[in-house]
């Protein structure tokens, strides 16, 4: 049976200009940007580490469970699910540029699924809106979808969902087992803003959705320092929470998928400027000064 994990992502902008060492030829792009990790908050009443306390996943567990141990499968799926939404081709074409960044792997968009599903598996929230079963939709339309070559299968839609029935909703799902998951921007807009893409809706679905990405590759819930794959319960813990991989994620996923550093961090800054979404390539200042000087030494290296 394939363990459901309750989505969540996260941010804290980004903190202080941290120690910046000279690199050694010794020092590797991962132990520069350890230095620029920032402590994960203190817990309160209500957030995820205080409701949900869980151990730490070891570079061994992530590289024995990781569907990336397979070289062959690298293609990250993305679909929208549900309804027709004015924003969907915008925010999809968003998402897909973004994760091809973020995790230096392809993205193939896929066409739309409106399947709807039926009763008992849809109910009206306290809103009056419509909720569909989450891991529903994980089941019936998106692990069907897998295919050779596929690390992982994300969907996308506007309605809002729910895990089960002693939930009031949740804003994504992920199974690890079957790579697949399921985000919902229906609570992500800011109040009376639906016809467009603000800032602000793009920061919380791409925090959404590269959570449930890095799930789907393997990453747990990380608790060595404020980064994207923390837990949240809410959206304003989401909205304290970093976008940034802190350098012991990114360990993991490098371990398996090899990327240039620098040059992801560089592409990511440019893309979240173009993109009017200052305050993400903000978190990566510090890491983009620790990788500056680490080119540079090995560019003097190399001579
Ligand atoms: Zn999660
Ligand atoms: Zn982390």
């Amino acid at each position: 049976m394939s363990v459901m994990r309750k989505f969540y992502y996260g941010i804290l902008l980004g903190g202080a200009l941290s120690a910046c060492r000279p690199p050694t030829p010794n020092t590797s792009p991962i132990q520069l940007l350890a230095g620029n990790d920032q402590p994960l908050s203190a817990t309160t009443p209500g957030s995820w580490r205080k409701v949900h306390p869980e151990k730490e996943q070891t570079l061994q567990q992530f590289r024995a469970a990781s569907v990336l141990g397979d070289t062959s499968r690298r293609t990250i799926q993305l679909l929208l699910v549900g309804p027709p939404d004015p924003k969907a081709d915008t925010l999809l074409a968003l998402i897909a540029e973004h994760l091809q960044l973020y995790f230096q792997l392809p993205v193939k968009l896929l066409p739309p699924d409106s399947t709807i599903p039926p009763a008992g598996f849809t109910r009206t929230g306290a809103s009056g809106q419509i909720q569909w079963r989450a891991d529903w939709l994980l089941d019936k339309v998106l692990h069907p979808l897998s295919a050779p070559g596929v690390a992982a299968t994300a969907g996308v839609t506007s309605i809002d969902l729910y895990p089960s029935d002693s939930w009031n909703f949740v804003m994504g799902l992920a199974s690890y087992h079957r790579q697949v998951s399921i985000s919902s921007w229906y609570r992500l807009q800011p109040p009376g803003v639906h016809k467009s893409i603000s800032p602000q809706l793009l920061t919380r679905l791409l925090k959404t959705i590269t959570h449930e990405t890095g799930h789907m590759l393997g990453l747990a819930h990380c608790q060595h320092a404020a980064c994207s794959m923390n837990g949240s319960n809410s959206v304003s813990e989401a909205d304290r929470q970093p976008l940034r991989l802190c350098s012991q994620c990114l360990q993991k996923l490098s371990s398996l998928h090899a990327a240039d550093l620098v040059k992801r961090n560089s592409r990511l800054m440019q893309w979240y400027r173009h993109h009017r979404v200052p305050n993400l390539a903000q978190e990566l200042t510090a890491d983009s000064i620790s990788l500056s000087s680490y080119a540079h030494i090995f560019s003097y290296i190399g001579r």
